[in-house]
């Protein structure tokens, strides 16, 4: 599985670096994000890396799916999937995204706004 020896998410992968890990299988991992927007704020990403959304084939649209099914399985756990919640995946430099790892927010507890950008 290739992994980047400058991601601070691969490194979060193989373990050299903590993370508030909630979550794992053999193909992504889930912990919590170091600056949560909202109070449950989750991370959940491949073990492989790829760097954004853009990176996706049709090779990896089940890599996806299981990303959204982890995330609203995470949702019941954090108990949120009642109120409802929010997943984002930020892609690209002006998709705001800042760490270049794929990774999809988990982000509920609160009231969200309603605007996107
Ligand atoms: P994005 O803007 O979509 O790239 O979001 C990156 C997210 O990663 C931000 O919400 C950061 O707070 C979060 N983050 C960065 N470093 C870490 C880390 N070491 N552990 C957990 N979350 C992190």
């Amino acid at each position: 599985m290739e992994q980047k020896m400058d991601c601070i998410f691969c490194h979060i992968v193989s373990g050299k670096i903590p993370g508030d890990i909630v979550y794992q299988d053999e193909e992504v991992i889930a912990f919590r994000d170091i600056n949560p927007q909202s109070p449950v704020h989750l991370l959940i990403i491949p073990r492989e890396h790829f760097t954004s959304l853009a990176d996706i084939t049709d090779k990896e649209t089940c890599l996806i799916g299981h990303m959204v099914g982890v995330a609203n399985q995470l949702a019941i756990d954090e108990s949120i999937s009642g109120d409802g919640y929010r997943l984002v995946i930020n892609c690209g430099k002006q998709g705001g995204q800042l760490v270049p790892h794929l990774h999809m927010h988990l982000m509920g507890g609160r009231q969200l706004s309603g605007q996107l950008g």
